[in-house]
């Protein structure tokens, strides 16, 4: 929120004090007399923040091993499956058969490539839609902008919000239209890349025994994929059955993703962490468990999601192009810059909504940038006001309704959007066990233990999410030797190194797709679009000229990586400000997690930046031979 306009480009004096939000701007800004004292709000989201921040950080958390790793295991296949090695080669290859990989491969397709393998770890395409498969497993963003490629299938979403059995079959549904199942691996993990400096190809090892070739590598081995658990004392003496909420074990809950889960009529279970994931499976669990304990650390923000069946109406009158308007706009706004329109009119938009309206009507004319930036912290009380006091107007147990309320601003942490996560706590079978920020105290073999109190659970799932501060070949679970012998764990020791997001010098013809050193959007399908079509413009411009290799100047990548630091400094006073959670490495939004973010002014400006590169054609920054 609001970062376009933390990266308005010229201060006045008068801008370089630091307004802070109060009773006489919201008069000024025509707010009126408002019911919440900012400074009050501010000094109790520093306290909530201040009992959440651990010395630990990242290292709190640890990797599914031992007992636990079967939580990296694939469910949904045969285990048993065998294929023979493959030593062929090919153009291009693209790691990772999620939105991210799909659009690669989609726009690779349109750009004439046609010898291109997808390689996936997972039996099919879908990627976290693959993977999460839990109860109510749904996406928050609308669909008619968070599914890609809608007009180019010709798909109309059945619901205003999609959920994973849909997003599947669209992903399934990409990769028949453009040819991609056709030479694909699925079920291989790649376990390393060597660049051959002679042949100008990569050479790609598999867990299926494959040493192929290619020209080109795209990785889009997705942000949030590998399962992570918290470092719980005595957490591996449980005895009970346990799993993570992105390996669903419907064999013991029985039912499926839209629950019914029948396996839990006479079973106690526990479930840990209260994130986008466990905000919508947490009603199917109360529905079906005999007793539903939820172990909370720091609530969530659950705002109305107001979902429902598509108008065959409005999909009739929709206009060629109306998918990438609806997308842009929602990302103008998103990112707190203006439209004239909100065309998606959600949760999302409603804070930049309400300051476009207010701006709009000529309220606080003449406001300084600091004032207006104050005033959009001013909204963001207002709505989080509203956010608390629907929990009070759901939840019946006055201390229950309390524990459930977020103190930080909206986009501290995922927002999260849904209307029967709140009713859940009303049930009888449903208790919340509010660890007041600070987490379970241990696990036993019989279940949970918070302040003296045991709770015993037949059942303990984890939805504690997926590594996020590690690092990228940790997370992407295999490395790759660049040129000299150089791995790019090495490389980014001290910090993710790019141009553009997209390239890294010493590895030539490799694109990285994803949030490292790039444009970051609530929708990330938008974003993963952007990355799909910068680099299919670059391998087209390659085929074109009979080019055999392209990788980025020193120069271009030392200035990127300076202007990825210079931006993450744009931020730093909203997050170092915020709750603990990954948007804010773990409370330490410090220089280091500012170069392995993402580029902190607006997407929408990345996505000019790139944009204006890509239609400057002469590829600077690039050395090609
Ligand atoms: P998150 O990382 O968002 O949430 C993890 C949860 O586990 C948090 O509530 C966290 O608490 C809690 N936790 C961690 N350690 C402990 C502990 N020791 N004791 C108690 N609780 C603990 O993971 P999710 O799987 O929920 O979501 C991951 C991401 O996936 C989301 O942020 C979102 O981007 C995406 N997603 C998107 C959806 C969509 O609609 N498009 C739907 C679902 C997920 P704390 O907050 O205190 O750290």
């Amino acid at each position: 929120m609001s970062e376009a306009m933390q990266d308005a480009p010229r201060k006045t004096r008068e801008d370089r004090e630091i307004i802070m939000p109060s009773k006489q701007l919201a008069q000024k800004m025509g707010l009126g007399e408002i019911a919440f004292n900012p400074d009050s709000l501010l000094a109790k989201y520093r306290a909530e923040r201040d009992r959440r921040i651990r010395p630990d950080g990242n290292e709190q958390y640890q990797q599914p091993k031992g007992d636990f790793s079967h939580f990296l295991e694939d469910p949904y296949v045969e285990p048993d499956f065998t294929r023979e090695p493959l030593f062929d080669e090919v153009e291009v290859v693209v790691i990772g058969g999620g939105f991210g990989g799909l659009l690669a491969g989609a726009r690779l397709r349109e750009a004439g490539v046609k010898s291109l393998r997808m390689i996936e770890k997972g039996g099919d395409f879908g990627g976290t839609w693959y993977w999460n498969r839990y109860p109510g497993a749904a996406c928050d963003i609308e669909a008619y902008i968070y599914l890609p490629l809608l007009e180019e299938l010709n798909y109309i979403p059945r619901r205003r919000y999609t959920d994973a059995p849909e997003m599947m079959a669209h992903s399934q549904a990409i990769a028949r239209k453009y040819d991609l199942y056709e030479n694909a691996c699925l079920q291989t993990e790649i376990t390393g890349m060597e660049w051959d400096d002679k042949d100008g190809k990569w050479i790609i090892s598999t867990n299926r025994g494959d040493r192929m070739k290619s020209r080109f590598v795209v990785m889009s081995n997705g942000p949030l994929h590998r399962p992570k658990l918290p470092g719980i004392p005595g957490i591996d003496d449980y005895n009970g059955h346990t799993f993570h909420t992105s390996r669903w074990d419907y064999h013991y809950t029985g039912g499926d993703p839209t629950g019914n889960l029948t396996g839990l009529k006479d079973k106690r279970v526990g479930i840990i962490g209260t994130g986008a994931t466990a905000v919508q499976c947490i009603p199917h669990l109360g529905a079906s468990a005999k007793h539903l304990y939820v172990f909370q650390r720091t609530p969530s923000s659950v705002d109305v999601r107001n979902d429902h069946p598509t108008d065959p109406e409005w999909a009739a009158s929709l206009k060629p192009g109306w998918q990438k308007e609806r997308l842009e706009n929602f990302n103008i706004l998103v990112t707190g810059g203006y439209a004239e329109k909100d065309l998606v009119n959600d949760g999302w938009t409603e804070i930049i909504r309400n300051f476009l309206v207010k701006v709009g009507q000529g309220d606080g004319k003449g406001a300084s940038r600091s004032e207006l930036l104050a005033f959009t912290e001013l909204l963001d009380y207002q709505k989080m006001e509203g956010v608390r006091a629907r929990v009070d107007s759901i939840v019946k147990d006055k201390a229950t309704a309390e524990a459930l309320k977020p103190y930080y601003r909206q986009f501290c942490k995922r927002p999260c959007f849904h209307d029967e996560y709140l009713p859940t706590f009303n049930r009888p079978n449903v208790t919340l066990v509010d660890t007041r920020g600070q987490g379970v105290d241990g696990i036993t073999e019989k279940g949970v233990v918070f302040d003296g109190v045991e709770y015993e659970v037949d059942c303990l799932i984890f939805a504690t999410g997926f590594e996020v501060g590690t690092e990228y070949t940790r997370r992407s679970g295999y490395d790759l030797t660049g040129r000299d012998g150089v791995t790019l764990s090495e490389k980014w020791a001290k910090g993710v190194s790019t141009f553009h997001g997209l390239l890294t010098r010493g590895f030539p013809n490799c694109f990285i797709m994803g949030t490292l050193q790039s444009g970051f959007t609530a929708n990330f399908p938008h974003a993963l679009d952007h990355n799909a079509k910068h680099l299919s413009y670059i391998i087209k411009k390659l085929r074109e000229s009979n080019a055999k290799t392209v990788e980025t100047t020193q120069q271009a990548e030392d200035d990127w990586v300076h202007v990825i630091i210079r931006k993450a400094k744009l931020g730093l006073r909203f997050y170092s400000e915020c709750t603990p959670g990954y948007y804010n490495n773990e409370g330490r939004p410090g220089e280091r997690s500012g170069q392995n973010g993402q580029y902190g002014g607006s997407s929408e400006v990345f996505f000019k930046i790139i944009q204006e590169w890509c239609d400057d054609g002469t590829m600077r920054g690039l050395e090609i031979s």
